[in-house]
């Protein structure tokens, strides 16, 4: 046990939780267990603490113990427990850090029950014990750091790019193309990961494609996000915010990061109790675009062997991109092959929620991405295109690990590489 004093505490970070949504869900599952097929952690390992029904019923024992009159007074009987029951807090971690987000119970589930969102609440009752992922934690705690000091990154940052800025300039056999970082009075604000290979390909279609735009000091990744400390996510996500706000942008696109689109696009406004004075895009939505306003011109066909797609979850199921990637393949592809299933139905990874961050859950990814594994060599392609870094992080171990022989591309290099440029020739 955690002390009594404790106790009090998380149970206010419980009450503060409790809402209608939360009480819907927990009212309304009706135990049908359509979940359990739904969910690829359950249906690889067969561990009732990865059934989504299950992982919502910790919450709902806590809730009993508290809420509900007769688990107020007959606990046990009622199956009430206690917020700070050391075991219950244990399962929870595994459950709740488990997850990765993709939200496929919650497609097939008749009412629609999110069970991320209830871990959401399971993931906020951990970090107020003081049990929340300490990795991730720390992850999260550097980027705020980061974002108070940002002055001693900017000039190594500017440095470190002028090499890229060159090797824009041959690719694309302009001179005068360039890497702005920082450009006030830009109509676009990139912000991509770390590491060039996300800033590179963004570089060059937003230069072929004549945009204003500027690079952000900032990656988009938010740990605070995995880690279920909305507070501490907030704070990562404002960065961006200030930084947009400061250089008065009109858009701000996000890379190939579906939990950071999440984060800007759906979440900040609430948390912030703000309205943002600008858009936000996802990279695919913006290149999408460009390509139906003839901002950029792709070879047809010039892709030459069977290639797949892989929707990634918070890309395709949670923000409804699923034919852009794809009008984009078949334009680009002269052998695309489809996954089964694909679109809302598509099998997690099983590396998002920060699973490929955590090394607690190592050997747990690389078990519960069998699924993807068996459906990638069904396509009979060994060439494969997800416009997310966490599905190809996910998708490289899973390479390694199972021999598959894939060829892994983001669909922004896969674009660039498709495009009439002197560089390519
Ligand atoms: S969101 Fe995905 S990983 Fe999490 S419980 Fe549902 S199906 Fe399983
Ligand atoms: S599918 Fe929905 S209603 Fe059925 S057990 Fe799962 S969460 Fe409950």
């Amino acid at each position: 046990m955690v002390g009594s004093e404790n106790r009090e505490a998380l149970k206010k970070v419980l009450k503060s939780k409790v809402n209608r949504q939360l009480l819907y869900y927990l009212d309304l599952c009706a135990r049908c267990s359509i979940c359990k097929d739904a969910c690829h952690q359950y249906n690889v390992t067969k561990d009732v603490l990865y059934l989504p029904a299950y992982r919502a019923e910790l919450i709902r024992r806590i809730y009993k113990k508290y809420y509900s009159p007769i688990g107020r007074i007959f606990p046990k009987f009622y199956e009430g427990k206690d917020i700070d029951d050391e075991k219950l807090l244990d399962e929870l971690y595994t459950t709740a850090y488990a997850c990765t987000g993709c939200r496929r119970c919650m497609y097939f589930c008749p009412f629609s029950i999110d069970t991320t969102w209830i871990l959401g609440v399971a993931k906020e009752i951990l970090n107020a014990a003081g049990r929340g992922c300490s990795i991730l934690e720390e992850l999260a705690n550097a980027s705020i750091e980061k974002g108070k000091s940002i002055d001693l990154y900017k000039d190594i940052m500017i440095d470190v790019l002028k090499d890229t800025e060159k090797e824009i300039q041959e690719k694309t056999g302009d001179k005068n193309a360039s890497l702005p970082i920082d450009k006030e009075g830009a109509d676009i604000l990139y912000v991509a990961l770390a590491g060039i290979h996300t800033i590179m390909p963004a570089a060059i279609i937003f230069h072929e494609a004549k945009k204003n735009w500027t690079l952000s000091l900032f990656e988009a990744a938010n740990y605070g996000y995995f880690l279920g400390d909305s507070n501490k996510a907030r704070q990562i996500a404002a960065r961006i915010v200030n930084e947009a706000k400061a250089l008065k942008v009109k858009e701000v696109i996000i890379t190939e990061c579906g939990h950071a689109y999440r984060v800007m696009n759906f979440l900040y406004e609430a948390w912030a109790k703000e309205k943002l004075p600008f858009k936000v895009t996802g990279i695919i939505e913006a290149i999408s675009n460009y390509v139906d306003n003839g901002d950029i011109k792709l070879n047809k066909g010039s892709f030459k062997e069977p290639i797949t797609y892989h929707d990634p979850c918070q890309v395709g199921r949670n923000a409804g991109f699923f034919d852009e990637p794809r009008k984009i393949m078949n334009i680009v592809a002269a052998d695309f092959r489809e996954m089964t299933p694909r679109r809302e139905k598509n099998w997690c990874c099983g590396g998002g929620g920060g699973l490929v961050a955590n090394p607690d859950f190592e050997d747990f990814r690389l078990k519960t991405g069998k699924l993807k594994i068996d459906q990638i060599k069904e396509t009979g392609a060994h060439s494969i295109v997800s416009p997310c870094e966490n599905c190809r992080l996910q998708l490289d171990n899973l390479n390694q690990k199972y021999d598959l022989e894939l060829e892994i591309k983001s669909l922004m290099d896969f674009v660039v590489d498709a495009m009439p440029l002197p560089g390519n020739l």
